[in-house]
């Protein structure tokens, strides 16, 4: 398994208002690649830093009559292929180190499907739970009116990610709209079908994921109605991906996870009552089909699919040699550290790995597909998005295996290799203005 230890991506010795735990991560996944790829020392740097970051302070009025002061930015990675496209995550520990990994990570993965795009990623950094539906509206059309210089339909476009919603994408939209004067659909996607949403779209990242997970028992010759699978998080990906493994692939789910609680029953969990919990509730906190168990326990519980889809960082060198997973379908941005990749290499004929920029690809292919049909005034229906959404997923897919088995070389860095190379390839023809 290639791993090399040669040229650093950046200058160590270089402080920027990036520096994090989570962009140190993503640097370090780009150097494996850089050094893979063998791409210049020159080029490393100017493939590493966002091209454009903006931090920017939204004051809001809140219901108890206080004013709060956040903080919300955006990062644009590069533009060397198109626009940039990224999700807007309200978490309360959002950094901007965390923002320009997002959005490094996003430029990969749209290279990786093909779409015309440079990464992008935003957010605020807040407790969405937390906030009254006035202070929530409050704060999106705050950070939207903040944004308005720097985003646009053919500059960057907005989607949802972890902590906003549709409701959100359509605020963001009305605010955006009401300030050009007329309707602008294409500045977010994500949006409700009311408004110009895709049908589909918000099932699309999960339905990847599925669809990719059945691509992989095909391959190792699993049969799903004898495979179990553990999902963490129960938001918009997961809550999608645990109901099409159990209904549509005939899988068992044994596992369910969110902030508040792990579940976990080998007989299997019924995912619509979740479902239908989560509606009522907001949380998994009460939900009583099955035995608790630690967070940092569940993810390595027997199963044969596990699927991390919530945050960062959770699969790390300590529990990496520890999972009892076949196939591991990252449905969330960066699950697994590169210590933990490390453990996974050695274990690549135990550990299948569906990396996360082919994993949950398919919210920003579908975000593309309604991107295009707002510009275009189109309409698509669900099934010719989601046909389209596994045709290129299979593509992707396809390309990736070949790769890891000619070159012999873990599927991540097989996936991250052809983005950055797309990237590099760009960003080179393009030149550099003088
Ligand atoms: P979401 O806000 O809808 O749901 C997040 C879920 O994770 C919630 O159930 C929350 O309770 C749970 N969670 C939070 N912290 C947790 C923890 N420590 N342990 C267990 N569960 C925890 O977010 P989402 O849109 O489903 O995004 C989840 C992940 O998928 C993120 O990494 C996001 O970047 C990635 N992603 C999302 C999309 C998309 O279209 N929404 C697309 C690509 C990737």
């Amino acid at each position: 398994m290639f791993r090399m230890d040669t040229q650093s991506c950046a200058d160590e010795s270089m402080h920027t208002i990036y520096d994090d735990e989570v962009f140190q991560m993503a640097c370090e996944q780009f150097r494996v690649i850089a050094d893979y790829l063998n791409i210049d020392k020159n080029d490393r740097e100017w493939a590493t830093y966002p091209k454009r970051a903006v931090a920017v302070t939204l004051p809001v009025h809140m219901d108890d009559g206080s004013t709060r002061a956040f903080q919300g930015y955006r990062v644009q990675h590069h533009i060397a292929l198109g626009p940039t496209k990224g999700g807007t995550r309200f978490a309360p520990s959002l950094s901007m180190g965390e923002t320009a990994a997002l959005a490094m990570w996003m430029s990969w993965k749209c290279a990786l499907a093909q779409l015309p795009y440079g990464g992008a990623k935003g957010g605020v950094a807040i407790d969405p739970t937390k906030l009254s539906r006035t202070e929530l509206e409050a704060v999106s059309r705050r950070y939207m009116q903040e944004m308005i210089p720097f985003v646009g339909p053919h500059t960057d476009i907005m989607g949802p990610d972890m902590g906003t919603n549709e409701q959100i994408m359509a605020w963001f939209m009305d605010t955006y709209s009401v300030y050009m004067g007329y309707a602008v659909n294409e500045i977010v996607t994500g949006k409700p079908v009311a408004i110009g949403g895709t049908e589909g779209r918000r099932e699309a990242t999960g339905r990847g994921v599925v669809y990719l997970v059945e691509r992989a028992m095909n391959m190792l010759k699993m049969d799903p109605e004898k495979c179990t699978a553990i999902v963490q998080g129960f938001g918009n990906v997961g809550s999608v991906a645990a109901l099409s493994l159990a209904y549509k692939s005939g899988v068992k789910v044994v596992g369910i996870s969110d902030a508040y609680a792990a579940i976990y029953n080998p007989k299997g969990i019924d995912v619509k009552a979740a479902e239908q919990h989560m509606i009522k509730k907001g949380n998994l906190r009460a939900f009583d089909q099955g035995d608790r168990v630690e967070p940092g326990e569940f993810l390595t519980l027997p199963c044969d699919i596990l699927a991390p889809c919530a945050v960062d960082r959770v699969i790390t060198g300590k529990n990496a040699g520890q999972l009892k997973c076949r196939i591991l379908a990252e449905g969330a941005n960066g699950p697994t550290t590169p210590d933990a990749d490390l453990v996974l290499d050695q274990r690549w004929d135990e550990v299948f790995v569906i990396p996360d920029i082919l994993c949950n690809a398919g919210g920003v292919i579908v975000s593309y597909f309604e991107w295009v049909q707002g510009l275009q005034a189109f309409l698509w229906s669900e099934s010719e998005v989601t046909d389209k959404l596994f045709r290129i997923l299979e593509h992707s897919f396809a390309q990736v295996i070949r790769r890891a088995k000619d070159h012999k070389v873990s599927h991540r860095t097989a996936a991250m290799a052809i983005g950055v190379e797309r990237v590099i390839k760009a960003k080179q023809v393009r030149g550099l203005f003088p």
